[in-house]
């Protein structure tokens, strides 16, 4: 028997949870995938994207045969071996995602997103169709913030997907000179714009939630209120600097002049 579930390569269910009339997010039609071109043979294109959503989680991606393959884990990659982390597989995403963090204003996934660590995987097997197959992929991971060898494994879980496989998988930092006792969680911001998720949302619209917010409740829901405060704060401050700005410019310029 052929068995498709753990490498499926179809992006149809990430486009059917989506409206990409009003989510930013790339929609993974265009064929663009200059963004990921590594460069270097046998090393693909990694990812981790911060997601504060209904619960706060780390997305974790990793470039195989034109998609990325996508875990979801709550707690974040943990650099101590004796971290095991919940990964549940998700949907593939298409390769442009990798770039990816903005807000998504509405549907699936509203929230923010964080482009938290990028960089380079190499898988240490040689058939890597046969490792996910099997529930344990092992590789070498040379990021920003994430580096040396780790594992996925699958785990027998609740959660099954359409073939009736787990979605349930650990990814567990190997012991190496890349592993110690920190929690990578600590590492807080982007890799991409040095900001932290008020800084990512004060880019774009801090009102947007202003009724509907997309965590209530929770550790989460009070994360993103502080957020909100925070971006709209920012925003402002930024608003009040550009409306200065062109008097301070044309006070330097008669300076200049003057000297
Ligand atoms: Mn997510």
């Amino acid at each position: 028997m052929v068995r498709s579930s753990t490498t499926s390569r179809s992006l149809k269910e990430y486009q059917a949870k989506r409206d990409f009339k009003k989510t930013p997010e790339p929609s993974g039609k265009s064929k663009s995938k200059k963004a990921l071109a590594t460069g270097k043979p046998g090393k693909h294109f990694f990812c981790v994207q911060k997601h504060l959503a209904s619960h706060l989680h780390y997305d974790f991606r990793l470039e195989h045969k034109g998609v990325l393959l996508s875990w979801a884990v709550p707690k974040g990659p943990s650099l101590d071996p004796a971290d095991k982390r919940l990964a549940m597989r998700v949907e593939d995403h298409p390769l442009d995602y990798g770039d990816f963090e903005g807000v998504i204003p509405e549907g699936y996934g509203a929230g923010i997103v964080m482009l938290w660590d990028r960089g380079t995987w190499s898988p240490e097997v040689d058939d890597i169709d046969a490792a996910l197959e099997k529930g344990d992929l092992k590789f070498t991971l040379e990021g920003v913030k994430l580096k040396g060898s780790w594992v996925l494994v699958r785990t027998r879980g609740w959660k099954s997907d359409s073939q009736g496989e787990s979605r349930s998988w650990l990814l567990i930092k190997h012991r190496d000179g890349w592993a110690g006792k920190v929690n990578s969680a600590k590492m807080e911001k982007s890799i991409k714009s040095f900001g932290d998720f008020d800084d990512i949302l004060a880019a774009d619209n801090p009102a947007v939630w202003q009724s509907n917010r997309p965590a209530e409740g929770g550790a989460a829901g009070e994360m993103l209120t502080e957020i909100i405060e925070k971006a709209a704060k920012k925003k402002l401050a930024k608003q009040r600097h550009s409306r200065t700005a062109p008097q301070r410019k044309a006070k330097a310029k008669l300076k200049g002049k003057r000297a």
